[in-house]
């Protein structure tokens, strides 16, 4: 059904971090559309993996990304003063490569990173890549 090529990014809802992520994935991976999953915090929800209804809803929204629109790759975010979660980047970071992992075990065949977006909010760097 789909034309062109998708990439999947589960990232803050902080209207700040849109841009950069969208761009990232874009110009990284050369897909022409990023299906953009939203919560706010989504690096620490995913990482705790606790059996509820977001953490359900989350996954539900990548397979449409990866099993409708044939999407290769999921990025798992976090960024620079995030309200949902706010610790600092140390501890996003390692939030946010448990995230990746726990995205990996489900999507095995499918290229999994973590992000994270400074303080600038224009650009994102990857600090994991989940094997
Ligand atoms: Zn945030």
């Amino acid at each position: 059904m789909s034309h062109g090529k998708f990439a999947s990014l589960i990232t803050c809802m902080d209207g700040r971090v849109q841009n950069a992520g969208n761009e990232f994935m874009k110009k990284t991976f050369n897909v022409d559309y990023v299906d953009v999953i939203t919560e706010p915090g989504p690096n620490k929800i995913l990482s705790e993996n606790n059996l509820n209804a977001i953490v359900d809803n989350i996954y539900k929204r990548v397979d449409v990304s990866v099993f409708s629109h044939g999407s290769d790759v999921i990025a798992v975010a976090g960024h620079y003063d995030c309200a949902g979660n706010p610790v600092n980047k140390e501890t996003q970071d390692i939030q946010t490569a448990n995230a990746a992992k726990l995205i990996k075990a489900k999507f095995p065949d499918k290229k999994v990173i973590g992000l994270w977006i400074d303080k600038d909010f224009k650009t994102a760097e990857i600090i994991y890549t989940a094997e």
